[in-house]
């Protein structure tokens, strides 16, 4: 007996853009006036189907759901997939195999959570616990249209900012991780048009709609999958462009470690879930970086594009990849060597007093090799020029001395009395607040440089500031002291116990 055709929906809602689909069948239980979830289960999955709805980010079975939707409707499984569910976020970083079986098991039904496929189950990084909205896009929604719905986007873990509206996202008070949860709207049952304050400071907006550009161009552009290695070595490539990884692919972690967390306010990697602990050898970096199958939420390769100043767009427009290499020597007989440096020398000996640059000029094609094969020995033997000296006599480096002092002192000044959360005086954080490179580290510079090193401060008291800083701020604000809660607002994580030590001394 062919039931199919009584057994079919006769219409679907209109869907709207990034409109997660358990969205949809919400409106049309509501527009359908439907008050039993297990019709509208039956209706849409198959009653023993059940898993169809179980998750509201990874609905499954959609090829029982797209048989039954009425002929006239043109939405293909993929269109589902693609754009009405979490799958282009969540499998952004996964291969394009393991992103086809997560794609199928959608559509065929997989018996079990999805959730668990794309390494979700086992992250740190979790996903909200409640359907997440906008209240100004409700608003709009409601005015514009008549109704809203359930986006994507807000959906996303470390999704703070509306991108349009510019305001933080609140939680609804729809259980997304409750599977016998019945299908909600958005309506003033779940949702409400108050903004929330923003006590954020300016710059954790800015960092986030960073972040959230990315977030969209993946729900948007449906992108050819790289594999984890493909990713690791694009990221040792561009850490070896910022000095922070050498020449064959070795990364200096404790360098990028500085860089990360100058880069990032440590509240503001609390909110996103991934509080770098210095302390900690396994901190999630360090992992991060490792060429290990380990699985990582899309959340965190997105936070290091953005600390390395790429889009994700970049990363899936590179075609290849150079990662670790072994460094050989060209391997020169060794008469060829010794034949070029004799004609070095000879060069050498027969310009007397020419500067270095005009040697290169005369042996040319000489000069390279030897400049990039036999630098020591190049070193060893070519004159400095006068030229040079000339040059080295116009720079007065006492007189600069004096300036960079000045310009130290006063950054300095600036960094203990900035607000917020202690910044540790280093080196680095020292030139990046005048807004200086590495020449500032120049030789000459004596008083410069000692200064520097002087006030340069050890991890132990820059973790006693923190601490003093965390304090003052909480009884500023009359909140209860406990070392748990300094430990927190200083930064530290909860599980460090020479922290711990450290608070009570303090505090005694
Ligand atoms: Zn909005």
């Amino acid at each position: 007996m062919d039931g199919r055709g009584r057994e079919m929906i006769n219409f679907l809602p209109l869907i709207y853009e990034d409109e997660l689909l358990f969205s949809v069948i919400s409106r049309y239980k509501q527009i359908c006036g439907m008050e039993s979830k297990r019709a509208l289960e039956m209706d849409l999955f198959k009653i023993y189907k059940r898993m169809g709805r179980k998750s509201v980010l990874f609905p499954q079975y959609l090829d029982t759901f797209v048989s039954n939707l009425p002929p006239t409707s043109k939405l293909s499984i993929k269109e589902i997939i693609t754009n009405h569910t979490m799958y282009p976020f969540y499998t952004a970083m996964l291969s394009e195999q393991k992103s086809q079986s997560v794609f199928i098991a959608m559509e065929k039904g997989y018996g079990k959570c999805i959730e668990n496929m794309v390494g979700m189950a086992g992250s740190k990084v979790k996903s909200t616990n409640y359907l997440r909205y906008c209240p100004k896009c409700y608003k709009e929604d409601l005015e514009e249209i008549g109704e809203s719905y359930w986006r994507r986007l807000p959906q996303v873990p470390g999704a703070l900012y509306c991108p349009t509206h510019k305001v933080l996202y609140k939680d609804s008070n729809v259980v997304i991780t409750d599977c016998r949860n019945d299908f909600y709207c958005v309506d003033e049952d779940t949702c409400n048009t108050e903004v929330m304050m923003d006590t954020n400071p300016n710059q954790f907006m800015l960092l986030n709609l960073r972040y959230m550009e990315n977030v969209s161009y993946l729900f948007k552009q449906h992108v050819i999958k790289k594999d984890l290695t493909f990713i690791i070595n694009f990221y040792i490539d561009r850490l070896r462009e910022r000095g922070l990884a050498s020449k064959g692919g070795k990364i200096y972690i404790e360098r990028l470690i500085e860089a990360f967390l100058s880069y990032y306010p440590s509240d503001y990697l609390e909110l996103m879930q991934s509080v770098v602990d210095i302390e900690k050898e396994a901190n999630w970096l360090r992992l991060f970086v490792r060429n290990n199958n380990k699985n990582r939420s899309p959340l965190r390769h997105l936070l290091f594009l953005q600390f390395l100043g790429i889009t994700v767009e970049e990363l899936y427009s590179t075609k290849s990849t150079t990662g670790k290499q072994t460094i050989l020597l060209k391997r020169t007989p060794l008469f060829d060597v010794e034949e070029r440096r004799k004609q070095w020398l000879m060069i050498i000996e027969k310009n007397p007093g020419v500067s270095r640059s005009q040697l290169k000029q005369i042996g040319k094609g000489l000069h390279t090799w030897i400049y990039v094969n036999d630098r020591e020995w190049y070193e060893e033997v070519t004159p400095r020029t006068r030229e040079r000296k000339q040059k080295a006599e116009i720079i007065d480096w006492e007189k600069r001395d004096e300036g960079c002092l000045e310009f130290a002192k006063s950054a300095v000044e600036r960094i203990l009395n900035a607000e917020g959360k202690p910044i540790r005086i280093t080196p680095s954080t020292i030139r990046r607040e005048i807004g200086v490179s590495r020449w500032f580290n120049h030789a000459k510079l004596l008083k410069t440089r000692q200064y520097i090193s002087d006030v340069t401060e050890d991890i132990e008291s820059y973790r006693v500031r923190k601490i003093v800083w965390a304090i003052e701020e909480m009884i500023k604000q009359g909140e209860k002291l406990t070392v748990y809660k300094i430990q927190l607002k200083a930064g530290f994580g909860g599980g460090n116990k020479g922290i711990k030590d450290i608070i009570i001394k303090t505090i005694m």
